[in-house]
């Protein structure tokens, strides 16, 4: 799958990605991804056939960012990487194109699936962004799932931790490795959607909040434009304000979506980004791009079989 595809106008299509990163790393020695691949499989299969049946953008992405919230292989949900203080600090954002209505969470403990409780943010409050204990009062006020840190230990994230920690002290050596996950759909109706969820960077201190919880940085959707999910060095992408940017070159500047990317992961490069997007626009166009070695996504629409891939040129 090249990495802007374009699939040509759908009456409903699903573009999803696991985070973007390097080659080398702890976490990328199995070249073939079979593991990552299934995964992403599992979240096209249920966030597609939500579309197919007709149902919302807003459902499909939110239900594809469960299905990866849940597998231990992504940094959101269950696989989130340790803060500095060996905690789970989760955000999470989702964005409804039509009426540009947004929910997004950010520092938020034990919640089991944050893009729900982003969803619950937008859908049942007026605010729309709530950080830490408010944001888990609210979970719990709704009677979501929550877990204790059992659920989100891994020995792989610790042993991250201990390497990040053991890093520290080379800040020349900027983290490479970024397995948020986000989706983005078009539903029949012609709506657009787009959600982002991630544990953060490993080692981050304590009430950091990146961009995956912020809207018009690491998520952002329009329907007279394009829907956008970003991965990648958070602070940069929201100096960046990534996903706004694109949305904007698309609506304002008339550019399509691969040049609309390609200009914003440019200027991601020269001020340090790395990272990369998943993108769709009102037409049903997919797009993918990156400035790391590889970025773990999937894309399936009403005229397109389902397809994942990681490496550049898959
Ligand atoms: N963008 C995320 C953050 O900085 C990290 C990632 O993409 O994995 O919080």
């Amino acid at each position: 799958m090249q990495h802007s595809g374009d699939i040509g106008r759908s009456t409903w299509a699903l573009a999803l990605h696991g985070g973007a990163g390097s080659a080398r790393g702890t976490d990328r020695d199995d070249a073939a991804h079979v593991e990552e691949r299934a995964a992403l499989a599992l979240a096209l299969d249920a966030g597609g056939s939500i579309l197919a049946d007709g149902g919302s953008s807003l459902d499909a992405v939110e239900v594809a960012v469960r299905v990866l919230e849940d597998s231990p292989l992504f940094n959101a949900g269950r696989g989130a990487v340790f803060n500095s203080a060996g905690e789970h600090e989760l955000d999470a954002s989702i964005m409804d194109g039509r009426l540009l209505r947004a929910g997004a969470v950010a520092a938020v403990r034990e919640v089991k699936n944050p893009i729900t409780l982003a969803r619950a943010v937008m859908d049942l409050t007026t605010e729309v962004l709530l950080v830490g204990d408010g944001a888990l009062a609210l979970a719990r006020r709704l009677g979501l799932e929550l877990a204790g840190p059992d659920w989100f230990f891994s020995e792989r994230r610790w042993r991250a931790l201990e390497d990040a920690r053991a890093a520290a002290s080379r800040p020349d050596e900027p983290p490479r490795d970024f397995s948020t996950v986000g989706a983005v759909a078009l539903d029949c109706d012609g709506h657009l959607a787009a959600a982002t969820s991630t544990g953060g960077l490993t080692n981050k201190p304590p009430g950091r909040v990146g961009d995956s919880a912020l809207i018009g940085a690491g998520t952002y959707a329009s329907d007279v434009s394009c829907a956008v999910s970003a991965t990648g060095s958070g602070e940069h992408l929201i100096r960046a304000t990534i996903a706004r940017d694109i949305a904007a070159a698309v609506e304002l500047g008339g550019y399509d979506l691969a040049t609309a990317i390609a200009a914003a992961l440019r200027r991601l490069r020269v001020i340090g980004g790395l990272g990369g997007v998943v993108a769709l626009d009102r037409n049903g166009r997919i797009a993918f791009d990156f400035n790391t070695d590889l970025m773990f996504r999937g894309m399936v629409a009403a005229d397109q079989p389902r397809r994942t891939a990681v490496w550049r040129d898959d």
